[in-house]
């Protein structure tokens, strides 16, 4: 074991911890090309690194020390789906290793759908992946082609009849709002993706996160954002459309149809120990959270000399724990069963999130059903407005 690592500890992770991870992030950071929207960690275009990427995930998952088991596992990025197959074969035969799935559990991979074709999919589903979330977006060349997507409407459709021949589950990410975008383009999308097969649909706002390519030239008004009125009325589209063609919404952004909910991500919304490896990985384990320096050279550097690619890292207190539950556990449509919670969270953070809980009610934002407090529809798009107030 590496002697400046020691990331269990860093991690705030023990073989005594009463809740073991259930769950495990791995981020694969790398892209053939950056969309002008994005601003996660990744490098595009650096296929020399992906050897020497293997080799630094290898150490850092060393640190466990031995197997884990988990329930779900999650290859995210970047593109994991890049990687050529002699490098895959050799990410999965690592991760089977130490972070080998029950018997039941979920294994998802982000593809691009490119790289979906009977090969790759029977590689994946051979080590036990039976989920794939394929960053698709759009159906129209335009609107592929303003958010920098590197396949056609064509090439998405395919790459989804031929996931569905061979997976369990596929979801298929939306993006709306793009620039230019009208309402009417957005129901022309959701009705594709509906046609599609996917049976669970992933939509998301265009935003514009400072350090994109898109933040800069929104600034110079090289991009127009579409307005905030046409913008909900998407975001409600999709609500309605999805729910009365047999999705359930089950997120804030999420959607499936029975059986096809994300079993992972409801794992941090439930507020459960993750594990997470990778740059920028960020990971939570009985009360902890620690995150790993955002830069692939760097994590690789800090790997390399035996050092801790943890770059952050804070113990929430308990009166934290709650309050961050209860707002990750909202962003579920069912809500949270506050009622039955009530008994374990302590005193003070119960007053004041009752009293928060009771003021959202009146404004019509929360409302109570049984023993559970959840959004309604007039909450669900003020949602990112609340949080902060359950916060403080
Ligand atoms: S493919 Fe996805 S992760 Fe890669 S640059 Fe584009 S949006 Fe970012």
């Amino acid at each position: 074991m590496h002697s400046e690592l020691n990331l269990l500890k860093s991690w705030g992770w023990s073989d005594q911890s009463s809740s073991p991870p259930i769950a495990a992030y791995i981020h694969i950071p790398f892209c053939r090309h950056r969309c002008g929207y994005c601003n996660f960690s990744l490098l595009a275009n650096r296929d020399d690194l992906f050897e020497r990427f293997l080799d630094g995930l290898a150490i850092e998952l060393c640190e466990l020390q031995k197997p884990r088991p988990v329930e779900t596992l999650f290859l995210g990025g970047g593109t994991p789906s890049i990687l050529p197959t002699s490098l895959m074969r050799k990410l999965l035969e690592l991760l089977r290793h130490w972070l080998p799935l029950s018997q039941d559990g979920e294994w998802s991979i982000e593809a691009n759908p490119l790289d979906i074709h009977q090969d790759s999919l029977r590689l994946w589903k051979d080590f036990g992946i039976n989920r794939i979330s394929i960053g698709g977006q759009s159906f129209h060349p335009a609107k592929l082609k303003r958010l920098e997507r590197d396949h056609s409407p064509d090439e998405l459709k395919h790459a989804i009849d031929v996931a569905r021949s061979l997976m369990d589950s596929v979801s298929l990410d939306l993006i709306f709002a793009a620039p230019d975008e009208t309402p009417e383009l957005w129901r022309n999308d959701l009705r594709q993706a509906i046609q599609s097969g996917a049976n669970h649909l992933s939509t998301y706002g265009l935003t514009y996160e400072k350090g994109a390519r898109f933040w800069g030239e929104r600034e110079r008004q090289i991009i127009k954002p579409v307005d905030e009125d046409s913008e909900l009325e998407m975001y409600l589209d999709a609500i309605d459309t999805l729910t009365s063609n047999g999705f359930t919404h089950y997120e804030i952004s999420n959607f499936a149809r029975p059986d096809h909910a994300c079993r992972h991500n409801q794992a941090y919304w439930n507020g459960d120990s993750w594990w997470a490896f990778g740059p920028s990985a960020a990971r939570y384990i009985g009360g902890v959270r620690s995150v790993n320096h955002r830069g692939t050279l760097e994590y690789l550097r800090r790997l390399e000399s035996d050092c801790s690619p943890v770059v952050e890292r804070e113990e929430l207190t308990l009166d934290q724990q709650w309050r961050e539950r209860f707002v990750f556990g909202m962003r579920q449509l069912r809500g949270v069963a506050w009622k039955t919670w009530q008994t374990h969270v302590p005193e003070f953070v119960r007053a004041s999130i009752d009293a928060k809980i009771a003021e959202h009610i009146e404004h019509g934002w929360l409302q109570e059903i049984e023993d559970h407090v959840r959004l309604t529809r007039k909450g669900l798009v003020v949602s990112d407005s609340l949080w902060p107030e359950y916060l403080d």
